[in-house]
């Protein structure tokens, strides 16, 4: 009875809409940050690109359209695509943008629910939970994903850390209120990192459980997790909130019809990686786009497209994403990478012949040879 499960209202039509949502650029610029991993670790034979939360599937049809372009490249690569998704109305919208209606429900293969073939004829596959997708060198995808997932919340009291509850207000019938939890709870006892200095936390246990999971996985076969969302460093406290027709909605207010939402602590799942992966970021959505070279990518488009109205919409959809008051400050990117990415590879016998390591992509200049 979840909001994701009866309605998900990802779009222009729906409650909010995302970047991918916005601009094809979006998800051409991470398709090439992907490529750009692979070539960099040394073009491994096949890869899953894992996608959890793909809403529409606007992004993995961008990203796919990329790895279309580069099919003289990706020629000898096994390309696989896995999507995670509980919404069963969702993973309909997004059966009929990849593959066309090209599907196959309860396939042979029980752990995925639904199987199909992207119209670039790469096969797709849809599970409830990352652990059902098989393992394997694998790109992950987790874009305004991580915020959507339950949180605990809690306050410090003069009696210690106490657990945001909700309750029904006895006073208003059909109202729900907020309490203070009158002792602690499970949660307060095992959420709370010691060293904890703010006075308000939210905490998602999901996505530090997600996190272990990504990381075990990186650690073992390799590949990279791109995480995008909004979110801060370990600084913010109560970010809780309802959107509903593209408008703030008090989030106790008919539940299950709104999008609630909570800031994404990055610093949280750096620290849920435990150590078993390297991470970089999270940097401003602008500053990462403009190292994948949006600017370029916004000229070439502007002068292939013919009439003005495409190039306003161009323009306008470029402010969207980059405008600090807009997405350009308040989305982060946070990337998940095997420490092996980052250790040259051994030469004794030919010190000389060390290539440099390849940054990576995103998370430094561009720089233009
Ligand atoms: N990534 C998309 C959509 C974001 S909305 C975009 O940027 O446009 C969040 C997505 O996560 C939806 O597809 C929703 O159905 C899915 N979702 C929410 N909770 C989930 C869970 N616990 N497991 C898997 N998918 C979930």
């Amino acid at each position: 009875q979840g909001y994701y499960a009866r309605r998900g209202g990802v779009g222009e039509s729906g409650d909010f809409v995302t970047s991918p949502e916005i601009s094809q650029v979006f998800g051409e610029l991470i398709g090439i940050w992907y490529i750009s991993e692979w070539i960099a670790t040394g073009k491994p034979k096949a890869f899953q690109l894992v996608e959890l939360g793909p809403g529409r599937g606007t992004l993995t049809d961008d990203i796919l359209r990329v790895f279309n372009q580069l099919a003289s490249l990706l020629s000898k690569c096994d390309v696989s695509v896995h999507l995670v998704e509980v919404s069963p109305k969702l993973s309909e919208i997004q059966a009929l943008m990849l593959t066309g209606g090209q599907l196959q429900s309860n396939p042979e293969d029980k752990s995925a629910y639904m199987k199909g073939i992207s119209k670039t004829g790469i096969p797709i596959f849809w599970y409830r939970d990352i652990q059902d997708v098989p393992q394997g060198y694998s790109f992950y995808l987790a874009h305004e994903f991580f915020d959507a997932l339950p949180i605990h919340k809690f306050q410090r009291t003069q009696k210690g850390w106490r657990e945001v509850l909700v309750d029904i207000d006895p006073e208003v019938p059909d109202q729900l209120r907020f309490v203070l939890a009158p002792s602690s709870t499970p949660a307060t006892e095992n959420f709370i990192q010691p060293e904890e200095t703010r006075d308000h936390v939210e905490v998602c246990p999901e996505a530090g459980v997600l996190i272990q999971r990504l990381a075990s996985r990186l650690e073992k076969d390799g590949g990279a997790a791109l995480i995008a969302d909004y979110g801060h460093d370990g600084t913010k406290t109560d970010t809780f909130r309802g959107f509903q027709n593209h408008k703030l909605h008090d989030v106790l207010k008919a539940p299950g019809t709104a999008d609630l939402t909570a800031d994404v602590d990055f610093s949280y799942l750096r620290k849920m990686t435990q150590g078993r992966t390297a991470t970089l970021g999270p940097i401003k959505q602008r500053e990462f786009l403009k190292n994948m070279g949006i600017d370029l990518r916004l000229q070439v488009l502007l002068q292939n497209s013919q009439d003005t109205v495409t190039q306003e919409q161009l323009l306008h959809s470029y402010d969207m994403l980059m405008n600090p008051k807009k997405m350009g400050d308040c989305f982060n990117f946070f990337a998940l990478l095997p420490h092996h990415r980052f250790i040259q590879p051994d030469n004794k016998h030919n010190p000389q012949s060390r290539a440099p390591l390849v940054p990576v992509a995103g998370f430094g200049e561009l720089l233009l040879k």
